[in-house]
Parts: C-alpha cells; structure tokens; sequence
C-alpha cells in the first residue's frame, strides 16, 4: 500500500527537448479537496507522444520547458483527497485526459473539447505545460476520473482515449448505418475509426495505407476490404472518407475518393503550414469537408463499447514494455512496419 506519507517521490517520463527523453524523479503531492490520487497502469504511446520526441514540438505546441507525457492512460485509485467519496481506494479508473476551463466562449456553447484554455495531458499547447500521465503516480482532479464498466480491464481501459477521438470523428460524419465509408492511413486512430464504423454498422469499410502491418490491423478491427495504396492504385468513391493520415499529398486523393454530394472528414493533422489541395472539386462535387479535433463525452461511450467488444483494444495493442524500457517503446511505435499500439506498464 502506498503511504504518501514515506513517498513523497515519484517516477515520471519527462519530454527535456527534442531527442532528450528522460525518467526523472520528481516531487509528489498530497490529494487536495476534489483531487485524487493515482497508481498508474498502463499509458498509450501516441503520435503526439512522438512528435515531442522527435521534433520538441506537436504543430504550434512547441516544448519550451520539460514535460511529463502521455495523455492515453489507466490506473487505480490509491489515496483520496480530503472529503472525497464518488471512488474507492484500489479502484480501477480511466482518466480523460481534458480539463476545459467551463467558462470561455466555446465551453459556453457546449463545445468544451474546443475550450481555448484547455489543459490536456501531456500538450505543450498552454504556457506552462500540462504534464502528462507516462508516471508511476499522479494526482489529478477527481472529475476526470471514470469508473470502468463491467468487464473491461484496465489495460484496455487505456485505450479509451484514442478510441474517442474515433468515435468524435465518426460522429462528425452523421449517420454512418449503411453507408460506404474509406479509411485513409490505418495507424491507431484510423484503424479505431474501422472499429467504430464496423460497432455502428456501416455497411463497407474499406481501409487504405501504405504498410501491410498497419492494413492487416485494420482488417482484424472490421475493415471489409484493404488496399495498399503503395502497390495499386484505387479509384473507387465512397459516401463518406475518413482522411487519418495527415499527409497534405494525401488530402486530394481523400477529396477524389469522396463521392458527389459526401463527406470528407479531416482526422490526420497536418504538418504545420498551409496545404495544397484541389479544393475546386469541394465545390463541384458538392462536399462536405469538416474538421475534427480530440473529443468530450464520447469518453464513457468508448469505454462500454471497449467493454464490450474486447477484441478492439486486443488487436490494437501490438506490444507493452515497462515504463524503464521508454526507448525501446517509443522505437518500436515509430515502426509503422511493426508495431500499431505500443503501451507502457507503469
Ligand atoms: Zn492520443
Ligand atoms: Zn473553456
């Protein structure tokens, strides 16, 4: 049993700068009032996480200070703050990664996952950074903790987060029930974008990228056909395409492959900059081009389609190492060829 009172440290994977990722003791706190703390157990590497690595910096969120990463994370409950009763110690929790701040313009109209004072795990978004949950240990507010639903465990509980941004991606597509849906770039979140389409009954899904690993993935999470796009060229056009790649060469084949009068939903982010693109066949063909970015209340809805559908996060999930093994499991996720969810064990 933790005893925050002999630990007052912790360990923590701590961003310095681009290239200089270190596990570094750091002081740990006491819960306050509305707060709790965690024993983390398991924390997703996602392409943000990699970003940071390689390039000190996520599109306009540039690391001017050391960091703590990871924002796909589970845990258990080991100590609560003063007055605090929604949990019990030794519960098993996701936490959403998301504190809006509840009164800026955008939380105003509903749309927190927008909020412009956001803090978010891991994201050098803010001045000062928001850590993030790659640690042994952390204390965070009690309102982004869940509670797990009846027979998920706490590893795929884990995956909770990435299977969000799906499911708000789908969800700014309307109803997919029926429809020919493409997936362009099967890495984690498009092929949790197959998952998701396939649980909310569209009728085809098809799956393109230009890694069998990544191909063969997606079509153990529902895809009903695969192409790689590295090999054959695909001139098919489908109701509805999901571009997940990021690639600004891959957004005009994503506007070509949209059929007149469907919709093209933007998942991938681009490279900072602008991006060319045929946007004279928007108009012509009549398309729908939207935006989609993190997610809100999708989160609980992830977890129970998670509980489940036990086979999502199980094919997902190619590989985990211990939080010591960092290097090995930060290179392996950056292997397209190898690897699709690398996962840390705190
Ligand atoms: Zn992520
Ligand atoms: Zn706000």
């Amino acid at each position: 049993m933790f005893d925050i009172k002999h630990n007052t440290t912790t360990e923590a994977l701590v961003i310095h700068q681009k290239g200089d990722l270190r596990l570094d003791t750091l002081p740990l706190a006491p819960p306050l009032e509305g707060q709790t703390l965690i024993r983390l157990a398991w924390g997703g590497i996602c392409g943000s996480d990699m970003h940071y690595l390689m390039h000190g910096g996520v599109g306009a969120s540039v690391l001017k200070e050391p960091m703590i990463l990871g924002h796909e994370v589970s845990g258990f409950v080991e100590a609560l703050g003063p007055g605090e009763s929604r949990f019990q110690v030794g519960e098993a929790v996701a936490i959403h990664p998301a504190r809006p701040c509840g009164h800026c313009p955008e939380c105003m109209r509903g749309m927190r996952h927008l909020c412009r004072n956001m803090c978010f795990f891991g994201s050098a978004a803010r001045y000062p950074h928001t850590d993030g949950g790659f640690r042994r240990h952390m204390v965070v507010q009690s309102t982004q903790l869940h509670a797990l639903p009846a027979g998920l465990d706490v590893k795929a509980a884990s995956m909770a987060e990435p299977f969000s941004v799906a499911l708000h991606a789908i969800a700014r597509a309307g109803d997919i029930r029926g429809k020919k849906v493409m997936v362009q770039g099967a890495g984690p979140i498009g092929s949790l974008i197959v998952a998701g389409l396939k649980v909310g009954g569209a009728q085809s899904i098809v799956a393109t990228d230009l890694h069998d690993f990544a191909l063969t993935i997606a079509h153990h999470l529902g895809a009903t056909a695969v192409f790689n796009t590295s090999q054959a060229v695909h001139e098919d056009e489908y109701d509805i395409v999901f571009e997940a790649t990021g690639a600004s060469t891959a957004l005009s084949n994503a506007i070509m492959r949209t059929q007149k009068g469907g919709t093209l939903i933007q998942v991938g982010m681009f490279p900072p900059g602008d991006v060319s693109a045929p946007l004279s066949q928007i108009i012509a063909r009549e398309i729908d081009y939207r935006g989609t970015f993190r997610f809100d209340h999708e989160f609980e809805n992830a977890l129970h389609i998670l509980a489940n559908n036990p086979w999502i996060a199980a094919h997902l999930i190619t590989r985990s190492f211990p939080l010591e093994q960092y290097s090995e499991a930060f290179a392996l996720s950056m292997d397209r060829k190898k690897s699709s969810k690398v996962i840390l064990e705190m």
